[in-house]
């Protein structure tokens, strides 16, 4: 079974989490186009210098480069059995670019439905481990608190305060649903309710999958 997965959702709705799931799952990379781009502005390569400012804004980045970035990702040897796109496409061009992109192999497509007042609520409590990257939801009152898996610390990251949240789930509210529109008419597309327990949301996850891909 090879699996072409685009993963939608809103910004904390648990696209990432349920990819390092599904991963795992297949033995397919997890290609989040945010986690390239952070990756980048910690290196302070050329292309993180040129995004860095846009990021901790919670604005977007191009179509044009983010294309080129994820053009380039899916050409690694590494993606022969399919990939888990997280984050990409997140504007109509974009998914256009991506049918070029794949030349037109069938993708599934898994939108992963929150309401915007819950992702407010996770999205305060999110934290990120400096040394792994894995993301965690921590207390309220934690004050420094440190990753589970490896000891390192947890931070929140830039774009997670709560004003730029809110200016990213209005990019998301105008930008998704023509997304949402140009795929929902296609056989490899499916809607999962992403308010119910994780491993629950896994499991809609892996029968859709397993339902559409070739
Ligand atoms: P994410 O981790 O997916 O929430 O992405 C974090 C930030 O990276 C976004 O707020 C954008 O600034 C940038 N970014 C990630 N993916 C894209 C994309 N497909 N198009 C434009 N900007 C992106």
């Amino acid at each position: 079974m090879r699996v072409n997965l685009v993963l939608i959702g809103p910004p904390g709705g648990g696209k990432g989490t349920q990819a390092n799931r599904l991963t795992r799952r297949y033995g397919i990379p997890h290609i989040s186009t945010g986690d390239m781009l952070r990756q980048a502005v910690r290196e302070g390569s050329p292309l993180g210098q040129q995004v860095g400012g846009l990021i901790s804004r919670g604005s977007l980045v191009s179509d044009e480069l983010i294309t080129a970035l994820v053009q380039e990702r899916l050409a690694r040897g590494d993606t022969a059995g399919g990939f888990i796109l997280d984050g990409y496409p997140r504007t109509e061009a974009q998914a256009h670019a991506l049918d070029g992109i794949v030349s037109g192999a069938p993708l599934v497509i898994a939108l992963i439905d929150v309401p915007h007042e819950a992702i407010v609520r996770r999205l305060s409590s999110r934290r990120i481990c400096e040394s792994c990257s894995l993301t965690q939801s921590v207390s309220e009152d934690a004050q420094a608190e440190t990753c589970p898996y490896c000891g390192g610390r947890l931070v929140r990251r830039d774009d997670d305060d709560p004003e730029t949240v809110r200016r990213r789930l209005a990019t998301y509210a105008s930008l998704a649903n023509p997304v949402i529109a140009f795929y929902r008419a296609r056989p490899g597309f499916f809607a999962v309710d992403g308010l119910r327990p994780l491993d629950e949301v896994t499991d809609s996850l892996v029968t859709g999958i397993e339902r559409r891909a070739a």
